[in-house]
């Protein structure tokens, strides 16, 4: 299926030219949940969604009946920093994933830089708050260049002294892009959303994560307004 022209079709979530994601295609739509739901009694129909149907999908939702929504597939391309992408691996279940290979193809030389620095917050340890002011945002840039720079030569040296690409990327950050095919059921990318566009979440996977639901909701806007309504908007 393509997307509603009205769907954007591709994300840029940190703000720099190459983080992105993009919609590459989808099975379903809000109706097959309703017909999933109803085809234990033989109650499954062509008809447009209806009120009804809307309803059913909100008391789904309410009550934790997922697997109807498992019928509705959605794949993206996603291009992200290595760090995002070891939390967006972390969700197992309703999701496939096929990524570029550094044993394949030499990496490309695509770094990403924050455009602020953020300071370790006071009382969560995993979490992180703005600049009060207090950081040297210039000399944090200065050594997150000067580490990729070297890093990336020393990569490149590494090939060229005859080393095998798969132990040569070994020296590379973990700011290095990455890109990968990314398949969620809506039940799992629901899932995902819920853990990754929170607060508690890595502020660059949030948004990665609002990027997703930015593609699909138009694609299930049923679900995702009933989704929300359930979250308290
Ligand atoms: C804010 C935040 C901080 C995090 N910090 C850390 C961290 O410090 N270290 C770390 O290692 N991880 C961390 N994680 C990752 C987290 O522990 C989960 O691995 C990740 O969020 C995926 O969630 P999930 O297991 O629910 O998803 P999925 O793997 O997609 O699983 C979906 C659901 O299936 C069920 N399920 C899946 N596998 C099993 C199983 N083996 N047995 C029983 N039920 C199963 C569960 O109900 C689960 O919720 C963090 C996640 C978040 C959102």
């Amino acid at each position: 299926m393509t997307a509603p022209e009205t769907a954007p079709q591709i994300l840029y979530p940190l703000g720099d030219p190459i983080g992105s994601v993009a919609l590459v295609q989808w099975a379903g739509d809000d109706k097959m949940i309703v017909n999933a739901a109803r085809v234990s009694f033989g109650g499954d129909t062509k008809a447009p969604l209806n009120d009804r149907d809307e309803r059913l999908i909100r008391y789904l939702l309410r009550h934790g009946h997922g697997s109807p929504f498992e019928h509705n597939l959605i794949t993206f391309k996603i291009v992200c920093p290595i760090f995002v992408d070891r939390q967006l691996v972390r969700h197992r279940v309703g999701v496939s994933k096929n990524e570029i290979s550094g044993r394949y193809v030499e990496l490309a030389e695509r770094n990403f830089t924050p455009a602020s620095f953020r300071k370790q917050a006071p009382s969560n340890r995993q979490a992180s708050v703005e600049d009060d002011g207090t950081l040297d945002q210039a000399a944090a840039a200065r050594v997150w260049e000067e580490a990729w720079q070297h890093a990336y030569r020393a990569y490149q040296d590494l090939l060229a002294l005859g080393v095998t690409r798969e132990q040569a990327r070994g020296v590379l950050p973990l700011s290095l892009y990455t890109e990968s095919y990314y398949t969620f059921n809506l039940r799992s990318l629901l899932h995902f959303l819920e853990l990754r566009d929170h607060a508690g979440a890595q502020w660059e996977t949030r948004r990665y994560a609002r990027a997703l639901a930015e593609l699909a909701e138009p694609l299930f806007p049923v679900t995702f307004r009933e989704w929300r309504a359930l979250r308290g908007g």
